[in-house]
């Protein structure tokens, strides 16, 4: 049963997140913003209060600057006014000395333009730039009545004025000096230019738009400085800002005050009387200088706060990517634990399951909400989560993995499942729960089980087919084993006639002088032969079906084999008026060859007869060539060519295969069995050649093969003389010699008596084995020859009795029999037999094998 995903989507996820760090980044810069607005304001509060106090101290140093000056001044006109008076009571008051003390104390006075003195009228009549001639007077300068009322009291400082001797704007310091008689006698003034005051005002650093002035009581302007463009910055303005008039009416000595005049730039002002002088000091300071600091301030501030968001965004966006780099391999972790097709969970250290999958849920019957936070507890009968509690607790004692068997019930049912389980850890390494998968092996163990009642049946099935089996093969092997007797005793009972009838032929040919009645039997020879090759052909093709094809390897003439070969196929030939050439041997092959005449000649009659048979006109050639030679070998390349009707290509593969015809509608014109070139194929591979044609249809064929064969040594037995039969030899050599003739067959025992006394030999006749042992154990012969299959006692059975028992232990036995396999031959030998003459029996093979084995003697 599926159930909804509880946890939220990757989209609420990633928006609820981003929701959270814009909110953080934005509070985050809040604080920080309302911080640094804080400070600031803190800090201009604190350039405006340490402005404010800096223009009151300058206020206050210029103040002692200036009224340092002014008492300087005074000190000047003090001192001019003793010497006037002392001179005055002295009488010798001169033009000439008061001149000197004024140019004197000029000298003295930088700050002063220029002292004068005036008569009691008011002339100046003394002093720099005094015309005496023409004296300006000074009597309606506000000074002079008031110095006239109260003679050589005090200090007057007048009002700026354009001085009426100097022509420049100065400010006028006046005392007044007393006649010897106590009256008035006249002033004394000393010119102090504006510039000496501005001077003093030009060391104070009061920023680009500050300035400091001095003005007189009387609001009248003295210096300003930096002056200003303007009437208002002009010596003697009147033109003052109201602030600043306000505070001249309170009389106080030092205030500050804001005020934008004159410029409309808002300026503090520290006010300040200067002390014994008529003189207001004030120096203004402008926000844009005393604030600059704080300003500078705020901009360093802003690109902290800029480089400080800055920061926090970018911050926020690493956060950003690294969690959604985060929340990915998390959802693809979750993705991939909730589509384990394996049920997972996994659970914190007191057991309580904190996420589990799909296939978890369907295992459970639960959805992840009934799951997640709870423990085996929650959910199972008490004994069950004990047990399952028990498996925990074991893993958390020994942390690691842990896997066990174990049976659930939920929403499947019954489940057989195995627990793999494992700690894992947190970031400081302390185990911090279990991981679980659970693989459910409930199928896996349905199938088991039924494989293994499978297997067990399979087990009895292949009992049953395995007994059936040997029963087959026994019987397979019992009806081989039939076949091979009823081939051979088919071999015997055809083989043994055709003995009876070649023999007989044989006998009358040795007995007839007749020539054409010898040459008639000869070619009636000749026939049967080839009729028993016939025979030969079938069990030929069994043998070699069987792979139990032997070859024998006898002394032999080529030559003989090619008359044999012409003997056989000529008059075939010649009643097809078809020209056979047996080309002449070259000189090598004349040789005596060691090998099996009979098989090669099997091969030449099979090929030259296949010729003859295909060939309706023309001719057929037999060469014979000696394609290698070596002291011990030859090897000989034979060619069968005719003109015939030739084969077709594609047939051209097949002809070597048995039973094979390359146009079966020929088999019905030409006869055949397609056995020959089969046998003929496989002959000639065992003697070590190979077989081919090359052929065009109706132009004739070409038929080759190869074989290899040893040279026959010196003491080959044709070598030795090859002019003198083996017929011949035995007459000269072993005429007399007594030899016993083993045959139950009546014609064979006669044909063979026959050959045998021919060549001289005395024959005993024994008719069965048990004959021969007796016959054997009375007398002693040159040679025995031993028929194979015979009533009681077979030839095999005999040989082993003689060669155990009798006079005849080391006399040479030669099997003479029909039994042409090969283990007939082993078995012959095996017994102690010396020699295997197949039957029906070659006279000159047979005369051959006597002569080799007469007047030797064998170890038994
Ligand atoms: P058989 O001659 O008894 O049929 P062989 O094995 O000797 O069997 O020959 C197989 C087949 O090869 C023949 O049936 C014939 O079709 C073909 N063949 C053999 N020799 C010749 C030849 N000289 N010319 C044409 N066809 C041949």
């Amino acid at each position: 049963m599926p159930f909804p995903h509880p946890g939220p989507t990757p989209r609420q996820y990633g928006s609820a997140f981003q929701r959270w760090l814009v909110i953080g980044v934005v509070a985050l810069n809040l604080v920080m913003v309302t911080i640094a607005v804080q400070s600031l304001l803190a800090s201009r509060e604190r350039a405006i209060a340490q402005a404010g106090g800096n223009a009151m101290n300058l206020a206050a140093l210029l103040e002692l600057s200036v009224a340092d000056s002014a008492r300087r001044i005074d000190l000047g006109l003090l001192s001019i006014v003793d010497v006037l008076e002392s001179l005055g009571s002295e009488r010798v008051l001169s033009d000439e000395a008061i001149e000197r003390v004024l140019q004197q104390h000029l000298a003295r006075h930088p700050a002063v333009d220029a002292f004068r003195v005036s008569n009691r009228d008011g002339l100046l009549l003394w002093g720099k730039g005094v015309d005496r001639q023409a004296p300006v007077s000074v009597a309606d300068r506000a000074f002079f009545p008031e110095h006239q009322a109260a003679p050589g009291q005090r200090l007057i400082v007048g009002e700026p004025v354009l001085g009426r001797v100097s022509k420049m704007w100065v400010v006028a310091f006046t005392r007044s000096y007393r006649l010897a008689d106590g009256s008035f006698g006249g002033v004394v003034t000393a010119a102090v230019t504006l510039d000496h005051f501005t001077q003093l005002l030009r060391p104070l650093l009061l920023g680009e738009h500050g300035f400091a002035a001095i003005h007189h009581q009387e609001r009248v302007l003295l210096t300003r400085y930096p002056a200003l463009a303007g009437a208002a910055g002009e010596p003697g303005s009147h033109d003052l800002p109201a602030e600043f008039v306000a505070m001249l009416d309170t009389r106080v000595d030092s205030a500050s005050f804001q005020s934008t005049h004159p410029d409309q730039r808002q300026r503090f002002y520290a006010y300040r009387r200067i002390q014994h002088t008529p003189f207001v000091l004030s120096v203004a300071i402008a926000p844009e200088d005393y604030l600059s600091d704080w300003h500078r301030e705020i901009r360093h501030t802003l690109f902290l706060l800029l480089v400080f968001f800055g920061a926090t965004v970018f911050a926020a966006w690493m956060l950003r990517r690294y969690w959604w780099q985060i929340s990915n391999q998390t959802l693809f972790l979750d993705t991939l634990i909730d589509n384990l097709p394996l049920p997972f969970f996994y659970k914190d250290v007191e057991g309580r399951y904190q996420g589990c999958n799909r296939a978890f849920e369907r295992l459970l019957g639960k959805p992840r909400s009934e799951i997640v936070g709870k423990s085996v507890f929650d959910m199972a009968p008490t004994a069950i989560a004990n047990r399952y509690h028990e498996k925990d607790a074991e893993l958390f004692a020994r942390p690691g993995t842990q896997t066990y068997d174990w049976v659930t019930s939920g929403g499947d049912g019954v489940r057989h499942v195995i627990f793999h389980k494992a700690t894992f850890l947190d970031a400081d390494g302390s185990v911090a729960g279990i991981l679980g998968g659970i693989t459910d092996v409930t199928e896996f163990k349905r199938i088991q089980e039924e494989l293994q009642t499978h297997r067990d049946n399979l087990e009895a099935l292949v009992a049953e087919r395995t007994e059936q089996l040997a029963q087959a093969k026994e019987a397979a092997e019992a009806a081989s084993q039939a076949k091979s007797a009823f081939l051979a005793n088919m071999s015997h009972e055809l083989r043994t006639p055709m003995s009876g009838v070649m023999g007989m032929i044989d006998l009358v040919w040795c007995k007839t002088a007749d020539a054409r009645a010898r040459e008639q039997l000869a070619k009636a020879k000749q026939s049967s032969r080839h009729l028993l090759e016939l025979i030969n052909d079938i069990l030929d093709i069994s043998k070699i079906e069987a792979q139990r094809m032997t070859l024998e390897k006898t002394a032999f003439r080529l030559a003989d084999v090619l008359d044999n070969l012409h003997v056989l196929v000529a008059h075939r030939a010649e009643e097809k008026g078809l020209a056979l050439q047996l080309a002449p041997l070259p000189e090598p092959a004349r040789a005596v060859l060691l090998g099996d005449p009979l098989r090669l000649g099997q091969v030449l009659i099979n090929l030259v007869g296949n010729a003859v048979k295909f060939t309706e006109s023309g001719s057929v050639t037999v060469d014979v060539a000696v394609s290698e030679e070596t002291p011990e070998q030859l090897t000989l390349r034979c060619t069968v060519a005719d003109t015939g009707i030739g084969i077709q290509a594609e047939d051209l593969g097949r002809v070597f295969s048995a039973f094979e015809q390359a146009d079966s509608s020929m088999s019905r014109r030409y006869g055949g069995t397609g056995l020959g070139l089969a046998i003929s194929k496989r002959l000639v591979e065992l003697m070590g050649g190979e077989i081919g044609v090359d052929s065009e249809p109706g132009r004739g064929s070409r038929f080759w093969f190869s074989v290899r064969l040893d040279k026959a040594d010196a003491a080959g037995e044709l070598a030795a003389n090859p002019q003198e039969t083996a017929e011949t030899r035995l007459l000269r050599e072993f005429s007399g010699a007594r030899v016993l003739l083993v045959e139950d067959e009546p014609i064979n025992s006669e044909v063979s008596c026959c050959l045998l006394e021919d060549v001289g030999l005395v024959v005993d006749l024994a008719v069965d084995g048990a004959e021969a042992v007796a016959m054997a154990r009375a007398n002693r012969y040159a040679l025995i020859l031993m028929d194979m299959q015979m009533p009681n006692l077979n030839g095999v059975d005999a040989t082993r009795a003689i060669r155990a028992d009798s006079l005849n232990g080391d006399t040479p036995i030669l099997a003479m029999t029909a039994n042409a396999y090969e283990e007939d031959r082993q078995a012959c030998f095996a017994a102690g037999m010396n020699e295997h003459i197949g039957k029906p029996i070659n006279p000159d093979l047979l005369f051959a094998c006597l002569l080799r084995w007469l007047g030797r003697r064998v170890t038994g």
